[in-house]
């Protein structure tokens, strides 16, 4: 039996209940997608996504054609949601392949990320639209900053919630032998990119690849879904490799990430408006829709409730959370989490002469 020439896998990981990310391996095309939007709204869109990039892709290396059918998808979602199939604000990420011999068509929206291997050294090929992204380029954090920052998981655009979101697209002129792999931010935000590059230039194939990165970032804790596909490109068919072709492709990347950082801050925003969180100001209970922190030196945030509640009368470990800022994936999710800690509160109230009470016979 002779090794695969490409693999994917996906696994829950060690913390989350379910798994929002989908996958396709349907050579020539190779997908990831990993849904937003939690109590299975996620899943619905990442699904979704997959379903109608593997329906509408191209055969040949068609990068137009490839992006076309990621907007597509976008619009599927969209309009999913507004039937009532899922969740309003439910998204997702994709990254989308096409590989024909040595050559790569890529479109991509999101955080998931494209990787090229060649000659033992790791190329990202895509730009993640995050909000820590965004500050890696702009010099504020380093990558190993943003692996670890509060916002990490801030995504500046995804399929599912702007009808005219843009895909970036990108060309790539391999070499016979490199491996491309296709990963959700459930390994890159586990694995650092050398350890990555060290399991795919140890690995003896494709599969034996796509098992180790998934056990490594389970065994680094495994806090997100993480989804894997490593294809080893031009194993069927080989064309030499034009330097006239890959400075066009490297003059094509460039001009992506000048459009990317026009588009980002508009994107960054309608995503604030979607979230929101908790924290204590004055002693008291306040809600904000927005992020907290500042992004670039703006903060992105508008307040929604200023309540009553006073943090001393909420069990210690809450009151403490909340100091350090609770998020919460909407604004519902906020003023639900209110209407508890209003009872929390009334409770401790009515409790406390009680228990003196009894402590004094
Ligand atoms: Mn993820």
């Amino acid at each position: 039996m002779s090794a695969a020439r490409y693999h994917g896998a996906t696994d829950r990981g060690k913390v989350r209940s379910g798994n929002e990310d989908a996958f396709a391996v349907e050579p020539p095309l190779f997908v990831v997608a990993d849904g937003l939007g939690g109590h299975q709204a996620g899943e619905v869109a990442s699904g979704i996504a997959v379903d109608a990039v593997v329906e509408l892709a191209p055969e040949e290396l068609d990068v137009d054609a490839l992006a076309d059918s990621v907007r597509v998808a976008n619009e599927r979602i969209i309009r999913a949601a507004h039937e009532g199939v899922g969740r309003e604000g439910m998204g997702t990420t994709v990254t989308a392949a096409v590989v024909r011999g040595t050559r790569i068509a890529l479109a991509h929206a999101g955080d998931s990320r494209a990787y090229l291997l060649r000659d033992g050294r790791l190329d990202r090929l895509t730009h993640d639209h995050s909000v820590v992204g965004e500050m890696v380029r702009s010099g504020t954090l380093t990558e190993e900053e943003a692996r670890h920052h509060p916002s990490r998981s801030v995504i500046t655009r995804a399929l599912g919630s702007d009808p005219d979101m843009p895909v970036d697209r990108l060309e790539v002129t391999a070499s016979p032998g490199d491996l491309l792999l296709l990963c959700t931010d459930g390994l890159h935000g586990m694995l650092d990119e050398d350890a990555i590059a060290d399991i795919l230039v140890s690995a003896p194939d494709p599969r034996h690849a796509v098992d180790r990165l998934v056990s490594a970032a389970l065994d680094a804790g495994g806090a997100d879904n993480v989804t894997v596909v490593v294809v080893r490109v031009g194993a069927d068919r080989d064309e030499p490799v034009s330097p006239k072709r890959r400075s066009a492709a490297y003059l094509l990347w460039v001009l992506v990430a000048v459009l990317l950082a026009a588009t980002a801050a508009g994107g960054a925003y309608s995503y604030a408006r979607s979230k929101a969180y908790l924290t204590i100001e004055n002693g008291r209970v306040v809600v904000y829709r927005g992020l907290p922190g500042e992004f670039a030196g703006v903060r992105l945030r508008w307040p929604l409730e200023e309540t009553t509640i006073d943090a001393s009368a909420l069990d210690p470990q809450v009151a403490s959370r909340l100091a350090g800022d609770l998020e919460v994936d909407s604004p519902s999710e906020a003023l639900e989490l209110v209407g508890e800690y209003r009872l929390m509160a009334a409770e401790a109230e009515t409790a406390t002469p009680a228990e003196t009470e009894t402590a004094t016979p």
